[in-house]
């Protein structure tokens, strides 16, 4: 505590990333990103860019890439907005759809970057629990409130919610913004874009960190209506006109054109993770449904937190969260089929020792 931080600052507590080690030989399946790298295309254009263009400020608007954008979603350039990752994106829609007096709802298990914010930027909010199946459960969505914010599918569960269910939440909350962050839809799920032309309220969230395979870049998409979109670049420009990079701005909008290699890779990964499910289940995991690039698995006989830490001293570095509900949870993402079998291998000789 310093006596020169703001009282704000004095009272948020800061989201906590995943660990991300330096070189070494370890698996990495603790923060969802992509196994396999961004398409050639991708790399290309943005060496291009690296050589030719850093003197200039970059595209403020982000042309190249919202047409990209626009193509690949079907929609109007004027109902796309980009950002510096979607974790950028949800600051800005803190500061352009919510206001401090008024309590907005998400998940008691969700992404806990929500709360975060929340704290940041001075807005109320209450948690909505999950039922027993850690599914979303809609009521408590139709109450009054502030606004809402449900990632779809979830994380860490990585459970869908149905678009017919999001309608009614939509239908329920004609006066306010329904953001629904689908980071994980690629994997599976069913994107609710197609609701938007119906839907004023509805803002949709993207990132090209999990399927595009662009962590490193910082690329998120916001869509919705174009009064929606004006309200994010307000407080855009009143933050930073060029949170893109020109490098990064290129670099998107190849990989929205390649989609053969988008495909490519977000099929491997679902083929992997129903693999490593069937394999869980057969050590006698608890594993959940899931449609995203990571997978929420319990065993009945081992506390998560000692698998975590046994599967850590083997250098494989899974999620764990010492949190309500789910502090017997590991959340894993899904590597390649190579590093999937270390796991199962290294889980099978841990659950031999531990419950001998
Ligand atoms: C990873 C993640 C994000 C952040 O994505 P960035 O674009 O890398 O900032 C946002 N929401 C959810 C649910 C995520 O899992």
């Amino acid at each position: 505590m310093s006596k020169f931080w703001s009282e704000t600052v004095k009272g948020i507590t800061p989201y906590v990333p995943g660990e991300q080690p330096g070189v070494g030989q370890v698996i990495k399946l603790n923060t969802n990103e992509n196994p396999y790298p961004p398409s050639a295309r991708v790399l290309d254009a943005m060496k291009a860019a690296v050589s030719g263009r850093l003197k200039l400020y970059p595209d403020p608007e982000c042309r190249g890439l919202r047409e990209a954008a626009a193509d690949y979603y079907r929609l109007p350039i004027e109902n796309i907005f980009a950002g510096n990752g979607s974790d950028e994106i949800l600051a800005f829609c803190f500061k352009a759809f919510f206001n401090p007096g008024e309590t907005i709802l998400f998940p008691d298990i969700t992404y806990s970057f929500y709360e975060v914010y929340a704290g940041l930027f001075d807005i109320p909010y209450r948690k909505i629990p999950l039922d027993d199946h850690f599914d979303i459960p809609l009521a408590p969505f139709f109450e009054q409130n502030g606004g809402i914010l449900i990632a779809n599918p979830n994380a860490p569960t990585g459970k869908f919610t149905s678009l017919d269910s999001i309608r009614q939440i939509l239908v329920h909350n004609p006066d306010k913004v329904v953001i629904i962050d689908e980071a994980y839809v690629d994997f599976g799920g069913e994107s609710c874009v197609s609701l938007i032309p119906d839907h004023p309220n509805l803002l949709v969230v993207h990132t090209f960190s999990k399927s595009r395979s662009l962590a490193g870049l910082r690329i998120g998409l916001a869509m919705g209506q174009t009064e929606l979109i004006e309200g994010l670049n307000r407080v855009k420009n009143s933050f930073n006109s060029y949170p893109l990079d020109a490098v990064a701005q290129v670099g998107g909008e190849q990989s929205l054109r390649d989609t053969e290699t988008f495909e490519l890779n977000v099929g491997r990964i679902i083929k992997t993770r129903e693999d490593t499910v069937n394999r869980l289940r057969e050590l006698q995991f608890d594993v959940l449904d899931s449609r995203a690039n990571f997978i929420f698995a319990t065993h009945p006989g081992v506390p998560a937190v000692r698998l975590f830490e046994a599967l850590r001293r083997q250098d494989i570095i899974v999620r764990y969260f010492a949190k309500p509900r789910i502090d017997n949870y590991l959340r894993i993402s899904i590597g390649t089929d190579e590093e999937m079998e270390a796991l199962c291998r290294a889980l099978e000789g841990i659950l031999a020792e531990q419950t001998r």
